[in-house]
């Protein structure tokens, strides 16, 4: 068999769907973000405009995180040595599963060397261990989480987007007496949409169904300290597991999982995800650590990110862009092609040093291919006139839609 042939074969059929993959080479500038530097294929470096990183707030570059892991560095080296269960149980790890607990008021807390990995490995450890379990998942949910659902082998059920009446029509036909898991997350990233948390939480009382909520792209973001969506709207309690991640607006890697003192426990003993991997460093725990901390008590960061969202949001529309419905800070911008998709893309990178990756098909259905944007509370007010300058251009240029349909 000619291996080499497959594998090429099947490449050059996302290049012929114009959505082959190609990585930004990028180096950033510590402590001038979003600046950064970007490397062509002949190494020559440019300098660019970060717009579409997921460091929403900049915790990754913020001096107390960087002291925090610095110092780390210095007190315990470079990396854990081993699995949480054989020496790679640093006290970071204890100190930030304490404080993400107490982030969402739960009992207890369990790290993750990924937000990947801990809604695969959770996910597939919960629907496994409860017997017969159904579990119900929003159709838009992250691969992680539909991956985990799999690997679980239970029962599941899709339900239409953030519609509850589906939701509550696949939860009655149900059999009462089988145990339920309802998945679903808060912001979703692509859309920049929010789940209506309480009402799903109302729907799993009635049905006596679990929750598992992803708060991946509201930690650190909403509610008084950053606790996520659940916070905000003071349903946290509710909730049965609340996860999240370390890598997005607090800056650092990692992910995680609150709950129960007895559900951690579960997963802790059986999640082959969790036990036959070498554990966070502990740089990267107490650089998590300090961010945590900081948004706990600072505001500052949050309301920056919800103030230059909507002056993003307001530029685009006054430029008649086609900036697409968000009640988040994901500013999304549609273009409904693959190809011009990654043109506009590559020309805003090449011509205008303005960084803003294409978002195509499988990350978002076909069709409704788009620029997904990230402003942050670093985003200046002359870089947007940049970025809008450049993206009128690029519009009038390419003749494309100022529809967001
Ligand atoms: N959940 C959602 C909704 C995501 O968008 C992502 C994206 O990365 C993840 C989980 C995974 O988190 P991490 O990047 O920490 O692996």
């Amino acid at each position: 068999m000619d291996y080499e042939k497959v594998f090429a074969d099947a490449i050059a059929a996302i290049q012929a769907e114009g959505r082959y993959r190609v990585f930004a080479d990028i180096s950033r500038h510590r402590g001038e973000f979003p600046r950064a530097t970007r490397f062509d294929a002949g190494d020559n470096a440019r300098a660019i405009t970060v717009w579409c990183s997921n460091d929403y707030l900049g915790m990754g570059q913020h001096p107390t995180v960087l002291d925090a892991m610095h110092k780390a560095l210095d007190e315990t080296g470079a990396g854990a040595g081993g699995t949480r269960n054989i020496a790679g149980n640093h006290h970071y790890h204890v100190l930030l599963e304490r404080e993400l607990a107490d982030l969402h008021g739960k009992e207890s807390a369990l790290l993750f060397t990924s937000g990947y990995i801990s809604n695969e490995a959770t996910l597939s450890t919960l629907a496994k261990v409860l017997p017969n379990c159904i579990v119900f998942s929003d159709a838009l949910n992250h691969a992680s989480m539909i991956q985990g659902i799999r690997n679980s082998g239970a029962e599941r059920h899709i339900f239409r987007h953030n519609d509850l009446e589906h939701l509550e029509e696949l939860l009655k036909a149900a059999d009462p007496s089988r145990p339920k898991l309802i998945a679903f997350e808060s912001v979703y990233s692509m859309d920049g949409d929010i789940a209506p948390i309480e009402a799903i939480c109302d729907l799993a009382d009635k049905y006596d169904a679990m929750t598992y909520l992803d708060e991946v792209h509201a930690v650190g973001m909403y509610g008084p300290r950053g606790g996520g969506v659940s916070e905000r709207d003071k349903v946290a309690h509710r909730l049965t597991v609340i996860e999240g991640t370390l890598g997005k607006a607090f800056g650092v890697m990692g992910g995680y999982i609150a709950a129960s003192k007895t559900l951690v426990d579960v997963v802790r003993s059986m999640a082959s995800g969790f036990i036959f991997t070498t554990s966070l460093s502990p740089v990267l725990a107490a650089g998590a650590l300090a961010s945590i901390r900081h948004l706990k008590v600072s505001q500052i960061e949050r309301d920056g990110q919800q103030a230059r969202a909507a002056e993003l949001k307001r530029r685009f529309r006054a430029a008649g862009l086609p900036v697409m419905e968000s009640v988040s800070h994901i500013v999304p911008l549609f273009v409904g092609d693959p190809v011009l998709c990654k043109e506009v893309s590559d020309t805003l990178l090449n011509e205008y040093g303005v960084y803003v990756q294409p978002i195509n098909y499988p990350t978002v259905p076909r069709g409704t291919e788009r620029l997904r944007f990230t402003p942050g509370p670093m985003h200046d007010d002359s870089m947007m006139d940049a970025l809008v300058a450049a993206l009128v251009d690029i519009w009038a240029r390419l003749g494309l839609k100022k529809k967001a349909s």
